[in-house]
């Protein structure tokens, strides 16, 4: 009968009376359970969980007690918080016992420097809690648990570990998404981290030679950074820490291309709306007041503008001439804006080069000329483009085309009663501000679009421009006018309503 009663040690293994015997567990018991788990193993016995029913016997007990005093008094004990998983013979995360690896020197110096947590010499995990570099996974490092508790660290072991912290310490600081906060982020970035992780799930591989090519978050936010700050390569091969600048342009490259495959075409173009869209979402009651016969009946508004940006002077002209085939000495190059009257970037065209066979007009009838069939699509008799200056060449091709053309700042003699009202001319001429305010604004938010263009990048220069659009209607759709234009904008659409104006 009182057989029954006898419990086994943990530990030897042996018989006792339970009055006889200690529990291991609980966070008090940390240093005595690790040794009791390592006796188990010295004694080739299977690893066993310890719960709150393991006990071992006075003899065991006594001697593990001899070996903490033991370490205690030992010059070389520290006291650490010390990992509580630890079991020599399991995985630290779950309790499988095969095809475990020990953890890296790496892997425990970061869990020590992030978490402050002390991963004892030989404990393992299966392949799976790791990413590629051999880290433990950030969630499960999150669910380790230690205890303070004196702790000897062996000349080996501490030598390897202490080299390992040597190394992180010579790491230059790491530029990703997650090592820099919001603000830092914004400042480099044209987009906050949320929308850079869902534009990250738009930047699909690219195939190539002998198999594909991927975009990775550090390729897409040096990308960003580089528009945003219009930053050189070799600049970005420092600062992101690539192993040449070739491999930095590389990576240039396979982020535009990556990008100009669905993010471009999905949010800039003839493509990304369709007339009807564009005409309920993007004509501003203002500008049916404005250039509208009818305001009531909605028509089509957009305003069409060349911009200027510079490219580099470059004594190695030929490169150029090679591959983009211009006349020497251009040194200017203009992308055209088709803005629609709240900002929307309708679509960037060109970029062309300025010579006297490519002004504004000629720009303009290449456009008509080279995509008509998309362009006309689009622009249908009646509708209403609003043209600078330079286009005045481009005049007769609207016409021929039944498209109502608007130069704001050289009204036609028709309308010319407009001009003499002070405050209506000048915020007819406001409406030309959108697509200034969009210029600036898109070299505001790509500084890469303001400088001199290098000439590496003048035959891409296009992409650049649209994908920069893209970004723009995607994440910044909208421009408010303030102030005081915002005031007579009002007051003028109020004064349109009333019946015996005009
Ligand atoms: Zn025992
Ligand atoms: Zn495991």
């Amino acid at each position: 009968m009182a057989f029954i009663n006898l419990l086994r040690c943990y530990v030897c293994d042996g018989r006792f009376a339970p009055r006889l015997m200690t529990r291991i567990d609980g966070d008090d018991n940390a240093a005595k359970r690790e040794i009791a788990i390592n006796r188990r193993d010295g004694f080739q016995r299977p690893a066993l969980e310890v719960t709150d029913l393991t006990k071992i016997c006075t003899n065991c007990n006594q001697s593990i007690r001899n070996e903490i005093v033991a370490i205690e008094e030992d010059p070389a004990c520290l006291r650490l918080n010390v990992l509580t998983q630890t079991r020599n013979s399991t995985c630290l995360i779950c309790d499988r016992t095969d095809n475990l690896n020990v953890l890296s020197i790496e892997c425990k110096v970061n869990v020590f420097i992030s978490h402050n947590i002390f991963i004892p010499q030989n404990t393992k995990s299966c392949q799976h809690h790791l990413n590629v570099e051999g880290m433990l996974l950030g969630p499960l490092v999150q669910g380790l648990r230690s205890i303070n508790r004196p702790y000897v660290i062996r000349g080996l072991y501490l030598q390897a570990f202490l080299q390992g912290l040597r190394n992180v310490a010579n790491q230059p600081r790491k530029i990703d998404e997650n090592s820099i906060s919001n603000s830092e982020f914004q400042c480099l970035c044209p987009i906050n981290k949320q929308q850079f992780e869902e534009l990250f799930t738009f930047c699909d591989k690219l195939p190539c030679t002998g198999g594909y090519k991927y975009v990775d978050k550090k390729d897409l936010l040096m990308f960003l950074c580089k528009m945003r700050k219009g930053l050189s390569d070799e600049f970005l091969t420092v600062i992101f820490q690539y192993p040449s600048r070739q491999a930095t342009s590389m990576a240039v490259a396979t982020v535009r291309q990556s990008l100009m495959l669905r993010v471009v075409p999905l949010n800039i173009g003839f493509d990304a709306i369709t007339r009807q869209d564009y005409i309920d979402r993007h004509v501003t009651d203002l500008a049916n007041v404005l250039y509208n016969a009818e305001p009531q009946t909605s028509r089509l508004i957009t305003c069409i503008d060349g911009t200027y940006m510079y490219i580099e002077k470059s004594s190695n002209f030929r490169d150029l001439r090679q591959s983009y085939c211009v006349h020497k000495g251009r040194h200017l190059v203009k992308p055209v804006l088709i803005i629609a009257p709240d900002g929307y970037i309708l679509d960037i065209q060109g970029p062309y080069f300025s010579d006297s066979r490519n002004n504004d007009a000629a720009i303009l009838q290449n456009e008509f000329d080279a995509d008509a069939d998309r362009m006309l699509r689009w622009f249908q008799e009646d509708d209403i483009v609003i043209v600078n200056r330079g286009y005045r060449d481009a005049i007769g091709l609207l016409r021929r085309l039944g498209i109502t053309w608007k130069m704001p700042a050289l009204l036609p003699p028709n309308q010319c009663q407009l001009s003499t009202d002070d405050a209506n001319e000048s915020l007819v001429t406001k409406q030309r501000w959108i697509v200034e305010a969009r210029n600036g604004h898109l070299k505001l938010i790509f500084k890469f679009l303001q400088q001199t263009i290098p000439m590496h990048h003048v035959p891409n220069f296009g992409d650049f421009c649209r994908i920069a659009g893209a970004i723009i209607n995607k994440y910044h759709p909208t421009i408010e006018m303030t102030g005081a234009d915002a005031e007579k904008a009002y007051e003028m659409l109020e004064k349109a309503k009333e019946p015996n104006t005009v």
